[in-house]
């Protein structure tokens, strides 16, 4: 990093600083600390880290938003990008028009993804990949002259975005709070988090149980009402909780034993965070209908989403259809020749350094290192794999009681991890990690011990101040 290119002067920061509390509204930010705090200016990052406006460098511990996956300041997506505006930065894709990274991007997404997923449709972010998904869906069965079929069943503490549909279909019922959602049309069952299963379940019968769930749902629903289930191969948002083994199989079982469309939301899990292109059936063994991905599909250098779905789902979607249907479906920049260049040097990086391979290895560590901090009295929970994390912190290890939340565990950890150079994010009292997939060993050495020494202070101001 040139520090001389990223440190601000103090009045170019307080005015970054003023213009965004008083103009900016921030996504997903309590207002009432924000309008006393403001934000921290980032004007800088290279590799795993990123630096504020004064200069400080922090490891990146979240990745961005899970996104970053190959790290920070590739000058070859930038000079991707900038050849691409120079060509044509822009033209509709509607009807019969393409541009070259919009074609050969989406020829690579069928040649990667599983089965017989050969179809993209794109869109500018993840919400938007699994509204599409609704969309496709509903035409879908409406084509077939199913039009009964439409509901959607997902989980609690599933997470799927934040358009109205999206959320709709998210099952973080803090997320509602305040809001109305789609109850006609979406459906949730519980969440199969092993860590907060009866205790006199075994993880089989847990499992069963979950599925059995999934299946009396859809009976009570009637299977002829039925469309989807959308479910990420690790909820990320919800807290990263990795279902009980054969879930995801036994759950798509049950979805083809009624004719459900199965919807896996890669938004987080593709390109690489778990060491594979897509997670479903390289760590999971399934081939869903559909899959929905963003985030590591550009690294987040440039907003990108896209909806990949099965040759049985096009075959229907494109043929001739009654009244003169078509797929009356589509965003302005729906196949950005940007976006779409910049994926495609994006993916080409990680085929070419072999970053799902560094992952499995190096992510494999990290994982060992942070489980690592199970032995900690605060953290009841260490939980995910490879480089997609979190630790819950419980008041009780035995009994899983968790710490009032006015004692904010999570922001604490992340806080003091931060004093320390590393950024994790708080999620109520848990804390996430998903860093670049770039660390290298001497970084996972750092990211543990940094939030080792974060835990045990934290741990030791909760007991003077009667929290533990
Ligand atoms: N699905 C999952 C699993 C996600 O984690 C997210 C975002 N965190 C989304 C969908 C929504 O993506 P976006 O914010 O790009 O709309």
């Amino acid at each position: 990093l040139n520090p001389k290119v990223t440190a601000v002067d103090a009045a170019e920061k307080q005015k970054v600083w003023e213009a965004d509390r008083d103009h900016f509204m921030h996504p997903w930010t309590d207002f009432s600390t924000f309008k006393e705090s403001g934000s921290m200016v980032f004007t800088g990052a290279d590799g795993v880290s990123i630096q504020d406006a004064d200069g400080k460098r922090y490891l990146d511990g979240i990745g961005g938003l899970w996104c970053v996956n190959i790290g920070y300041g590739r000058k070859e997506i930038a000079e991707a990008v900038a050849e691409q505006i120079c060509a044509i930065p822009y033209f509709s894709t509607f009807g019969h028009h393409t541009t070259p990274p919009a074609a050969k991007l989406a020829a690579k997404l069928a040649e990667l993804a599983p089965g017989d997923l050969n179809h993209v449709f794109y869109g500018c972010g993840g919400s938007v990949a699994n509204d599409t998904a609704v969309r496709l869906i509903h035409f879908y069965f409406n084509q077939l002259g199913k039009p009964t079929k439409k509901q959607i069943i997902s989980r609690i503490d599933g997470y799927h975005g934040s358009t109205y549909m999206a959320m709709s279909i998210t099952g973080v019922k803090f997320d509602h709070i305040g809001f109305d959602i789609d109850e006609q049309l979406v459906h949730h069952i519980s969440c199969p988090n092993p860590y907060r299963r009866d205790p006199g379940l075994s993880e089989e019968e847990f499992c069963r149980q979950k599925v059995q769930e999934l299946e009396d749902k859809i009976l009570e629903i009637g299977p002829d009402n039925v469309a989807a289930f959308f479910a990420e191969p690790i909820m990320g948002a919800g807290g990263v909780i990795v279902p009980p083994k054969g879930y995801h199989k036994a759950t798509l079982e049950v979805c083809r034993k009624y004719d459900v469309l199965y919807v896996s939301d890669e938004v987080v899990t593709a390109f690489g965070r778990l060491g594979h292109m897509f997670a479903s059936e390289d760590e999971f063994e399934i081939v869903p209908d559909i899959i929905t991905c963003a985030k590591g599909l550009t690294s987040g250098y440039l907003p990108l989403g896209a909806t990949i779905f099965s040759d049985r789902i096009y075959e229907v979607v494109s043929k001739p259809q009654a009244e003169g249907a078509i797929f009356t479906h589509g965003f302005t920049y729906s196949g950005h020749p940007v976006s779409c260049a910049a994926a495609l040097k994006n993916i080409e990086i990680i085929e070419r350094e072999g970053i799902c391979e560094h992952v499995k290895e190096v992510g494999a560590y990290f994982e060992a290192r942070i489980r690592e901090l199970g032995e900690l009295d605060l953290v009841g929970d260490v939980r995910g794999r490879k480089f997609m994390i979190c630790l819950e912190n419980v008041a009780n290890k035995e009994t899983k009681e968790l710490i009032d939340p006015a004692a904010k565990v999570g922001n604490r950890i992340a806080d003091a991890c931060q004093k320390r150079g590393l950024i994790v994010r708080p999620l109520a009292h848990m804390n996430i990690l998903s860093p670049t997939l770039i660390l290298t060993r001497e970084d996972v050495d750092f990211v543990a011990e940094t939030l080792r020494e974060s835990i045990v202070e934290v741990t030791e101001g909760l007991r003077a101040e009667g929290y533990l």
